[in-house]
């Protein structure tokens, strides 16, 4: 069907539905980098989430969901079809005693400072990870010892055929950097975490000491997707691609970080077309030299 027809078939069945026509993507990705999307729908309640892949899924329109765009290189052809946002409207956090309900947009930098709040320890990790909780329970986010396997009780999602069901913890089948729902292409609304009141001054400590590795040891100042690759069993991406001499390395206007070479930032105007060839500059220099295939961490989505 017509994008068009898309659009008209969008507004018609969902009331209020917040929509962007040709909206480039590199505004809603960490690298800045990414051409433009049909159709950018940015949903506020999880009945529109599912109201707008259910008319994806019966007009045969291809849709992408994203959070907060922190793991996502977009190509410079952009994306045909749609694009479902949740980060930004979809953001309400509902706390319960002890167990925490979150829509998938919110950010993990908000919810972090809502548990502090309330003194809840064991999110202290999340805390400087620039992506929705939505996108942690897809990717299984983590850092500094922690990941999200840790918190999570269980999530609502969309299922293949368009219905809301929860997942337990076990069902969520998460591991490193993966959980059930990439494999089966589910789509996240709400997560279920459970807490334990700590002691909000250790609490608020654990996260400056966080915050201060990630300054000092990340290239925050320039846009990235962060790790640019999974870490293969038994070595560190980054020491090997710092081993095979290309740290600094630049293709166009990607660069290997200087400051850490597991990261490749964006330093000049880089294309899509700029990172995926030093991605596979890096990917062919390490397998030559010490034998381990790099894995892309960051998700590559739409056309050159
Ligand atoms: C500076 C920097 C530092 C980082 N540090 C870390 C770190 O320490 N640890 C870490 O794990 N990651 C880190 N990341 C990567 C990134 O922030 C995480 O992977 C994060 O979980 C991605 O969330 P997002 O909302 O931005 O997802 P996006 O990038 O928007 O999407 C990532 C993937 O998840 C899918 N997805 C997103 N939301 C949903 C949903 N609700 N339902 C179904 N699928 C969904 C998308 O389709 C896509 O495949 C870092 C990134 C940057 C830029």
């Amino acid at each position: 069907m017509d994008i068009n027809n898309v659009y008209n078939k969008l507004v018609e069945n969902i009331q209020g539905i917040k929509i962007l026509k040709n909206e480039p993507m590199k505004k809603h990705t960490s690298f800045r980098i990414g051409g433009p999307v049909d159709l950018m729908i940015l949903p506020k309640t999880k009945e529109e989430v599912q109201g707008a892949i259910n008319i994806c899924k019966k007009y045969q329109v291809n849709y992408y969901i994203i959070g907060n765009g922190s793991n996502l290189l977009v190509r410079d052809g952009g994306v045909r079809g749609v694009v479902i946002k949740l980060a930004d409207n979809f953001n309400e956090v509902n706390i319960e005693k002890n167990r925490v309900t979150a829509q998938a947009g919110v950010l993990l930098s908000s919810l972090s400072n809502r548990l502090v709040k309330e003194s809840f320890k064991g999110f202290e990790f999340a805390s400087g990870i620039p992506g929705t909780l939505g996108g942690a329970v897809v990717m299984n986010a983590g850092a500094y010892g922690g990941e999200m396997k840790d918190v999570l009780a269980g999530a609502y999602v969309v299922d293949e055929k368009g219905n809301f069901i929860y997942l337990n913890k076990e069902e969520l089948a998460l591991d490193y950097r993966t959980s059930v729902i990439q494999k089966k292409g589910y789509v996240v609304v709400e997560a279920e975490m459970v807490f334990e009141k700590g002691d909000m001054t250790e609490i608020k400590e654990k996260i400056k000491d966080f915050t201060k590795k990630r300054t000092t040891k990340q290239p925050l100042q320039l846009p990235s997707a962060g790790s640019t690759f999974k870490r293969p069993t038994g070595y560190f991406a980054g020491k090997l691609i710092e081993d095979a001499g290309l740290k600094g390395v630049r293709v166009g206007g990607a660069q290997v970080s200087p400051l850490h070479s597991g990261f490749v930032v964006n330093v000049e105007n880089a294309t899509a077309e700029d990172v995926i060839h030093l991605i596979e500059l890096v990917q062919k220099v390490v397998k030559d030299q010490f034998g381990v295939t790099l894995e892309t961490e960051v998700k590559i989505i739409g056309q050159d």
